[in-house]
């Protein structure tokens, strides 16, 4: 007898047409995911995807597995032929360990036959083992179809597939099958959950990062750094590019009115990072802003951002509260290194005065005192490239330089 993980990826299933582009988008996530576990293999059965692998690997290929995009659970399966009076043994065998091991009382049967050959119809095979089952153990379980404590389920394909638990995944879609986008990325808490929430939707992620080097520290790109890691968890793979913003700030301080600085930066942030889009593919920019969240986030400062660039701004954040935002990165373990204490390039220039409600019109008279297009080329041109996949920094440029 042979164990399989049962891999199940729901909301695919209603994509019509579509359907293969997302599978075939899902397997290859699952096969770069599993790359580093030897003994895994990945079948794909009609609609449904099998992970075989040896004993030992088998919780290595869950933990991966279950933080995969696109799938919705997995279940571990023992693997046996259609034939009835093995199914009723396997199937007690199961419900035994887990009296054992879980103290189960109630239980059902469930079964679905998809293969139309098998000469037992579902309801008799449910009807069937349920009796052996009971029959079986000595009064010590009974059946509760509404709320047992274990529903042991018979699938019945070219073989029949045995199993109880259901560990979840993540759902959403599978990576890349929705495009490409920039996340604009900071040390804070809201920037990485706003690109694990886009990525969860697909949308393959690239990140930019915005430092005021020698204000802000070596520390702080490290935090950022230390927050990519983490999202490549779940991404995979992701290209960091780091720029920095200090002559921007400076030119800014010097020719513009001061509650401008943030909403003016947060404009020089958008047009590179869609300059750097350009170059990279990336059909979005995402940020972690949220309205009403601080004073630059509002209506009408979002409408000045917005108003800097031409590419779409995507903000998944926008109506989430805060403590929704920490549970998610708590979830996603971006929380902890989220909240150490190191200093942004927003903070460097911290205004003692905002303008909540800026005017576009206004924004770009005092633009107009800036060499915004040198300031732009200069700025991207300062551009160090890191790129980490499987929480590794496999390119640093830091290195290159030495
Ligand atoms: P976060 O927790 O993500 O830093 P925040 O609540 O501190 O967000 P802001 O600092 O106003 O809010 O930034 C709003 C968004 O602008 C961030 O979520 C991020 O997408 C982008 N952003 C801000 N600062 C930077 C930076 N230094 N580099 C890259 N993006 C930034
Ligand atoms: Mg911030």
């Amino acid at each position: 007898m042979e164990t399989l993980l049962l891999v199940r990826y729901g909301e695919l299933a209603l994509k019509g047409n579509n359907r293969r582009f997302f599978e075939k988008k899902l397997i290859k996530s699952v096969q770069r995911s599993l790359s580093q576990i030897e003994s895994a293999k990945v079948l794909d059965q009609h609609g449904r995807l099998f992970i075989a692998s040896s004993e030992e690997d088998q919780q290595a290929v869950i933990k991966a597995v279950t933080r995969i995009f696109g799938i919705v659970s997995v279940s571990v399966a023992k693997c046996i032929k259609n034939d009835f009076e093995q199914m009723k043994t396997e199937g007690l065998a199961e419900i035994q360990h887990l009296m054992t091991t879980k103290g189960i009382k109630t239980f059902k049967v469930e079964a679905r036959r998809s293969n139309k050959g098998f000469h037992m119809t579902s309801p008799e095979i449910c009807k069937n083992i349920g009796a052996y089952i009971l029959s079986q153990t000595n009064g010590a379980l009974s059946v509760d179809v509404h709320h047992p404590d274990c529903t042991l389920q018979f699938e019945i394909r070219d073989k029949t597939y045995i199993f109880s638990d259901r560990i979840a995944g993540p759902g959403g879609l599978p990576l890349g099958s929705a495009g490409r986008g920039m996340l604009l990325l900071s040390g804070g808490i809201d920037s990485p959950v706003a690109g694990y929430q886009m990525a969860k939707r697909g949308v393959e992620l690239e990140a930019v990062h915005f430092h005021s080097y020698p204000f802000t520290s070596e520390r702080a790109l490290e935090k950022v750094l230390d927050l990519g890691k983490t999202l490549t968890r779940y991404t995979q793979h992701l290209k960091i590019h780091s720029i920095n913003l200090l002559e921007i700030q400076q030119s800014i301080a010097e020719h513009c009115p001061e509650e401008e600085m943030t909403i003016l930066s947060r404009r020089f942030m958008m047009r590179i990072a869609e300059k750097i889009s350009e170059k990279n593919r990336c059909q979005c920019l995402i940020t972690g802003e949220n309205i009403g969240q601080v004073a630059s986030q509002t209506m009408e400062g979002l409408t000045a951002t917005n108003a800097s660039v031409s590419l779409p701004i995507l903000r998944p954040l926008i109506a989430y509260d805060k403590l929704d935002i920490i549970d998610v990165a708590k979830k996603i373990e971006t929380f902890e290194t989220s909240i150490l204490p190191f200093e942004d390039c927003c903070t460097v220039f911290l205004p003692d005065k905002v303008v909540t409600k800026p005017k576009v019109e206004k924004l770009e008279y005092s633009e107009s005192k800036l060499a915004v297009e040198a300031l732009i080329d200069r700025a991207v041109e300062s551009e160090e490239t890191f790129i980490i996949v499987w929480e590794k920094i496999a390119k640093d440029p830091r290195e290159v330089n030495e």
